[in-house]
């Protein structure tokens, strides 16, 4: 996928060097791997989707990293045009959370307690309930039967170059770049 911004646009909240090493080698590499273990796997047609849903091994782990990574990627603007939800999306996380604020710190404290390599997401379930999750490594809601709406990646690659062990210091940040009207249309 291509970068829905400049590479130094996130800049101070992602670096210009942290988005050359998360898209241009780490999520590259993830590409590159699956477009190497496609052929003769029964998955050339499928999408990454079905992948996620079916396939084991070296073709899930690769195919998990480009879905959640196209999720990730696709969510920032360098100027959003609003800083919290509307709509639909606002009234849900008022009724499933009580408050956006409080929303966002247990969104947050997922992230930071997530022990390891993983994501933490917010998803809808089949009734539009919103819930927040906590992901080890490649997996993605999808397998859960959930629609993902948000992930924050906490793979250190994600954050070490600007933040070093501050993981929380990370992740309270990527609020002012969230998009909230991709998230909005996700939920949909
Ligand atoms: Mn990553």
């Amino acid at each position: 996928m291509a970068l829905p911004f400049e590479a130094d646009a996130l800049n101070p909240v992602i670096s210009r060097e942290t988005i050359d090493f998360h898209h241009g080698k780490h999520l590259a590499a993830y590409v590159n791997n699956l477009n190497a273990l496609l052929p003769g796997s029964g998955f050339e047609e499928a999408t990454l989707i079905e992948i996620v849903c079916k396939a084991t091994g070296g073709i899930l782990n690769n195919a998990g990293q480009i879905l959640n990574h196209e999720l990730y990627f696709g969510q920032f603007s360098e100027k959003p045009a609003k800083t919290e939800p509307a709509g639909k999306l606002a009234e849900a996380i008022e009724r499933d959370f009580d408050s956006f604020t409080a929303f966002k710190e247990a969104f947050q404290k997922a992230g930071a307690t997530l022990f390891g390599s993983g994501w933490v997401w917010l998803s809808a379930d089949k009734e539009g309930k919103l819930v927040i999750t906590q992901e080890t490594n490649a997996a993605n809601p999808v397998q859960k039967g959930l629609k993902p709406l948000l992930t924050f990646d906490v793979w250190e690659h994600a954050y070490y170059l600007d933040y070093q062990n501050r993981r929380p210091d990370h992740l309270s940040a990527l609020w002012q770049i969230i998009d909230w009207d991709v998230i909005e249309k996700r939920y949909l």
